[in-house]
């Protein structure tokens, strides 16, 4: 059984008379910094001349250049965009890194990866929320907390786990529960679902939605019966709620008759072989010398697919729906 760790695990003293640096100041960075302050801690700001600097400014935070935070603060919440964090890292935060300090990311991605290889003597950390921001900083008013992987890379000075812990806690995290988990395996799942679960998954909605037009069904009707109507979004979070299994028995006899006996039709070998192998690309290191490749040649082929994915017809046929059921 995997260790969870929930509020009373966590102390916030670990970060009394520290000051905890947020570099970037976008989805994580906002709700995480601001719900460390009303936790009672002390966090400051480290951004770019920009707007986000501007937000951090009206919502009251102390707000500095990224080397100047990096300098001041003693817990570093690295916030900012994974593909960008190496070069950032590397030019505006290592230079203000002093021992004793902890370096906190919100994803395995780079230290997985040996993108960014910290220097010795300082707390490497991770919390990682599976939340998006908005969600992070909601959650927090509504006191329900909301989960996160938490790891531990480099424990240099014997607490790690306790700081690691009681960012999570400040966060509003461990209000719901954190589970021990190493960058790896946090970078390796998140990959794992963006490019395995959700393709397989949005393939077979649009076969769903092909085999229906081509059998003749009015188009507005396909796309209300499949997703708009929000009928099968529903029955996903009674999944979340309830169970897989549990959540059939709100659904009619003859759609679990028909469900339960046609489902064995869909066990195509394929889909775990291809599962397979694309887990192999990420825990190989593959993908992520793929994606530093692709960015370094300004993205060429991100771009073309982008431009592809923008000519499927299905945002003209969502389009329509809206419009013929007054959804705008
Ligand atoms: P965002 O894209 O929201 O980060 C935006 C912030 O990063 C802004 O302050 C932006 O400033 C700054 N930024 C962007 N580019 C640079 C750069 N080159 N140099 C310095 N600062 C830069 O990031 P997220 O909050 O989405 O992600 C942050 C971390 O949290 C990542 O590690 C991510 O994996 C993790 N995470 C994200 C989740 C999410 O819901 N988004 C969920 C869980 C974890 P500006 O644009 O003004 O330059």
């Amino acid at each position: 059984m995997a260790k969870v760790y929930y509020d009373h695990d966590a102390d916030l003293g670990f970060l009394k008379d520290k000051t905890i640096g947020a570099i970037g100041y976008g989805n994580q960075g906002r709700a995480q910094a601001l719900n460390l302050r009303d936790s009672g801690l002390q966090v400051i700001i480290g951004v770019h001349a920009d707007e986000t600097h501007q937000q951090a400014t009206s919502d009251g935070f102390k707000v500095f250049s990224i080397p100047e935070a990096s300098t001041q603060a003693q817990v570093l919440l690295l916030l900012i965009p994974d593909e960008v964090m190496p070069e950032a890292f590397e030019n505006e935060v290592l230079p203000g890194l002093s021992q004793g300090d902890t370096l906190c990311f919100a994803s395995g991605y780079n230290i997985a990866f040996n993108l960014i290889e910290p220097p010795n003597g300082i707390d490497v950390i991770m919390v990682a929320p599976r939340m998006i921001g908005a969600g992070v900083r909601q959650r927090y008013f509504e006191r329900k907390g909301f989960p996160s992987f938490i790891g531990v890379h480099q424990d240099a000075s014997g607490n790690a786990l306790n700081t690691a812990l009681a960012i999570a806690k400040g966060i509003g995290s461990t209000r719901s529960g954190v589970m021990l988990l190493s960058f790896a395996a946090e970078a390796e799942l998140d990959l794992f679902t963006e490019q395995a679960f959700g393709p397989a998954f949005g393939q077979v909605l649009l076969s769903a939605i092909q085999t229906l037009i081509d059998a003749g069904y009015p188009v507005e009707a396909i796309m209300m019966e499949l997703i708009l109507s929000g009928e099968f979004a529903y029955s996903m979070q009674k999944i979340v709620e309830m169970g897989f299994f549990p959540q059939m028995e709100l659904h009619s006899h003859t759609s679990q008759y028909g469900s339960m006996t046609r489902s064995a039709r869909f066990m195509n070998p394929q889909v775990p072989q291809t599962m397979q192998e694309v887990l192999e690309e990420i825990r190989s290191g593959a993908f992520a010398k793929e994606w530093e490749a692709e960015q370094k040649a300004g993205l060429p082929v991100f771009n073309q697919i982008k431009e592809m994915r923008n000519q499927h017809p299905i945002a003209e046929w969502e389009r329509a729906t809206r419009q013929a059921f007054h959804m705008d």
